[in-house]
């Protein structure tokens, strides 16, 4: 059976410069889909992407991949804004890899872009008063 998910990975900076996406395609069969990469403030990689392949092959990846330090988390989750606790303070407009909050330049209120939003969760432990919350 063929699987595809989106997940993210969070590479320790230990990781950097290992090539573990290649060896998911070269060990594994599995193909990818980068939809974002980027580095968060603390220097852990970030990769999130669409993988596919046979389901056998996919667990056996994924293993792979948690054996190595990777850390994975799946996309099902969505992320939302509690609009009531939000103070428009800013600190999430630079860390979020997807760009989802954007600041009004009159209002200097921080717009959220859900459809931008790929669920990472990075937002989660940034935003000071909690306004951003995980939804399974
Ligand atoms: S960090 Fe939290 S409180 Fe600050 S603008 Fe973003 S969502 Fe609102
Ligand atoms: S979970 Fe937060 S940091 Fe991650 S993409 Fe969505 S809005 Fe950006």
């Amino acid at each position: 059976m063929t699987v595809s998910k989106r997940i993210v990975l969070h590479f320790p900076t230990r990781l950097a410069d290992r090539p573990i996406i290649y060896r998911l395609v070269k060990d594994y069969n599995l193909e990818f889909n980068i939809l974002k990469a980027s580095v968060t403030p603390e220097k852990e990689g970030l990769l999130v992407l669409e993988l596919s392949g046979d389901q056998e092959e996919y667990d056996k990846g994924i293993r792979y991949l948690t054996k190595n330090g990777v850390k994975i988390q799946s996309l099902s989750q969505n992320v939302i804004r509690n609009e009531e606790r939000c103070t428009h303070c800013g600190a999430c407009i630079t860390i979020c890899p997807a760009a989802a909050f954007e600041l009004e330049p009159l209002t200097r209120r921080v717009i959220f872009c859900n459809e931008r939003c790929l669920a990472c969760g990075i937002c989660i432990k940034a935003c000071p008063p909690r306004a951003m919350e995980a939804h399974f």
